[in-house]
């Protein structure tokens, strides 16, 4: 008995209803095509149309100038830890720097590393990855090739409220778990990635946003074509077949997003709105649930809390899961529990688990 609307979880993720209709509708037609959406060539008229209006409702979103390319690549973000340097990094005497915050960031270091030299210019390994690193914590250097973070930690539930680094290094960002969650300065990155299965649709595509400076100043470096930002920017993501369904999937989010929510001013006051009810009831539990992030560096999309023993955590996923809710099993790599609300989650799911967890509360209290 789960609930679609009850989704919770981490990613792949909740997508919003009309577009779950609308593609099992499709799956089987497309109107004016009459055909299925999985039998259609990546070559077709359709495909283009689909690609541009996708490009389009994405510089739409994120006001961005003509000087970025948008990408669609497959690979997940995991491939782009190992692009970003393959690209920036090879060869070069320079240290890129990375700010380990959490478990995903913590996956991208060594895959840097393998490219050229790294510097990790704050790490929270010792702090649990309780924290985010304040402003005075972070020294960084005007001649690193890159400076590489993580916007959202999905595991750990901690999310950076400011931009960070310098405007002369080119700032890179992996924002896989709040992308298109609200607006922001867009343009003071030269790269960002996100791959679609948090906020933006299914998983098997991850958007690219980058800078055209940052790829045609790149010497040669003998990568294989389909890893190179400048062919695959050429190709307009179609430089080999593309997860069309997938692709399609992200454009009917971005005009859900367009023009039913009404843009990313409106989507980052849900989202806000959503937080507050879920750390609003973990606040006022009176110790019962505990949040695991320090309470400034708190992630509007992965609400991350415990319970006082592990046995009440499993009683309390049995108990939701009985009740329509799914996905709210934390991370097997540190366990607890975590309620993703991505923008597909509405107010009114999140009202139900606030009033869940209070029940909960008061049966096992
Ligand atoms: N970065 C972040 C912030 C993530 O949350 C994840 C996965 N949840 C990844 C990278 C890895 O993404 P993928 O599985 O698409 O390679």
């Amino acid at each position: 008995n789960l609930q679609n609307s009850l989704n919770f979880s981490g990613g792949p993720g909740a997508l919003p209803e009309n577009v779950l209709l609308q593609l099992s509708e499709e799956i089987m037609k497309v109107p004016g095509l009459g055909i299925s959406i999985l039998g259609i060539s990546h070559r077709s008229e359709w495909f283009a149309e689909v690609i541009s209006e996708l490009e389009g409702n994405i510089r739409t979103l994120l006001d961005l100038s003509d000087n970025y390319h948008v990408l669609f690549l497959q690979g997940g973000a995991t491939q782009q830890f190992s692009m970003v340097p393959m690209t920036l990094l090879r060869g070069k005497s320079a240290a890129a720097e990375y700010i380990q915050t959490g478990y995903w960031s913590s996956k991208a270091i060594p895959e840097a590393k393998l490219e050229g030299p790294v510097r990790i210019i704050w790490s929270g390994v010792e702090t649990n990855f309780k924290r985010l690193p304040t402003d005075d914590e972070l020294r960084f250097s005007p001649d690193a090739p890159y400076m590489h973070y993580i916007s959202n930690e999905t595991v750990e539930g901690l999310q950076f409220q400011r931009v960070l680094g310098r405007d002369d290094v080119p700032r890179i960002c992996d924002m896989s778990s709040d992308f298109l969650s609200k607006p922001y300065d867009f343009e003071r990155f030269s790269l960002i990635y996100a791959h679609a299965q948090k906020n933006i649709g299914p998983s098997g595509i991850t958007v690219i946003v980058v800078r055209d400076d940052l790829i045609e100043h790149t010497p040669p470096a003998n990568l294989p074509s389909f890893l190179d930002y400048k062919i695959q920017a050429k190709a307009h993501s179609n430089f080999n077949t593309p997860p069309v369904f997938a692709i399609y999937a992200v454009l009917l989010v971005t005009r859900w997003l367009m023009n039913d929510i009404g843009g990313l001013k409106r989507m980052e006051q849900i989202n806000r709105r959503k937080a507050e009810l879920l750390y609003g009831q973990i606040d006022e539990s009176g110790g019962f649930y505990q949040g695991r992030a320090n309470t400034a560096d708190r992630s509007l999309m992965n609400v991350v809390f415990n319970l006082p023993t592990t046995e009440l955590e499993r009683r309390f996923i049995d108990a939701a899961q009985s009740a329509g809710f799914s996905g709210l099993a934390g991370h097997r790599a540190i366990g607890g529990l975590r309620a993703s609300i991505y923008n597909a989650v509405t107010i009114k799911a999140v009202e139900e688990l606030a009033n869940f967890m209070e029940s909960f509360q008061r049966k096992f209290h």
